[in-house]
């Protein structure tokens, strides 16, 4: 049923809408999310009173991360994803500046100066910004449209997980557009709403949050791109699947293990899933020739169904 809703859809900014879901707050402060998915362009997006599109008190688990070394916080295959990043952005002849938007605590930034690029960061957490000053990194606490970023003065601009915190996603692309030189690439991630993830599990999936206030399909953020910018898509994907997908088999998994054979039971109920677990997996994977070859063979049934639970886009200014 189409209705007129109350919140505007942040692409398009038609009234007209339908009702999506509805996920009820872990407490009663946090009230309801409630997702719409807009009647002209399809694009999914938070209707809630309560939608926020930066709360400090959110990036408050920063603080876990002061006076911790580099070695401590900066994951090493995390580290190894961005230098395929790198790569990538070397095949479009991308150059070697890179801003990078929404950098937390500079992970990407250090990865790409390591790799030999001149980069830098912009964050808004002045706990993240911190943390990476902290390491020596040249990120700042700046807003993208700070009068301070020049335009056409970047080769590359990043953006990671950054789109879906933003009502207005078209102006947030504009900018990118003006930041980059002509010829200039523009690379996002952003949680794919089409993902397997997010059908499994429903409105459990960890990015219906009340601070995403946008939520893309492969073909949504294509549809944005081509109407709405005058930006060349040069490679688009859907890849992986989240720990959280993970953790919601390996919980069925040790279920079905409890029913098999009751001396599991106490040594699972001992067993904690927690981000060690899902390092560990990482980690095997890499080490494994056979399973880094089936996560390739996995990645390109994901990309061929659009199934992944993250989707990759690199945009080019035109000349
Ligand atoms: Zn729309």
């Amino acid at each position: 049923m189409i209705i007129s809703g109350v919140f505007p859809c942040p692409v398009c900014n038609s009234a007209w809408s339908k009702f999506l879901l509805e996920k009820k707050g872990n407490n009663a402060d946090e009230g309801s999310i409630t997702l719409y998915s807009c009647a002209f362009c399809d694009t999914v997006y938070l209707g809630s009173d309560n939608q926020v599109e930066y709360d400090e008190q959110l990036y408050a688990y920063y603080e876990a991360y002061q006076g911790k070394n580099k070695e401590e916080i900066f994951n090493p295959l995390t580290r190894k994803s961005y230098c395929n990043v790198l790569r990538l952005f070397d095949v479009y002849g991308g150059g070697k500046s890179i801003l990078d938007v929404g950098c937390g605590k500079g992970d990407f930034v250090d990865a790409a100066i390591d790799e030999g690029y001149n980069a830098e960061g912009i964050e808004l957490s002045p706990l993240a910004v911190n943390i990476a000053q902290g390491f020596g990194l040249p990120v700042s606490n700046m807003d993208f449209f700070s009068s301070d970023i020049k335009d056409s003065s970047k080769d590359i601009v990043t953006m990671f997980e950054v789109i879906e915190h933003l009502s207005n996603p078209v102006h947030f692309l504009d900018r990118a557009a003006q930041v980059v030189k002509p010829g200039g690439l523009i690379y996002l991630t952003t949680p794919n709403f089409n993902s397997l993830d997010r059908r499994v599990l429903s409105v459990k999936w960890n990015a219906i949050h009340r601070e995403h206030l946008v939520y893309f399909t492969p073909a949504t953020l294509l549809k944005l791109i081509h109407k709405n910018t005058g930006l060349t898509v040069l490679h688009i994907e859907s890849k992986n699947i989240s720990s959280q997908l993970i953790n919601h088999y390996k919980r069925i998994g040790d279920r079905f293990k409890i029913k098999r054979n009751d001396q599991y039971v106490s040594k699972i109920k001992q067993h904690k899933i927690n981000s060690e677990s899902i390092d560990y997996i990482r980690i095997q994977i890499d080490k494994s020739p056979y399973m880094r070859f089936i996560k390739q063979s996995s990645n390109l049934l994901l990309n061929v169904t659009s199934l992944g639970s993250t989707i990759v886009i690199l945009l080019r200014r035109r000349w």
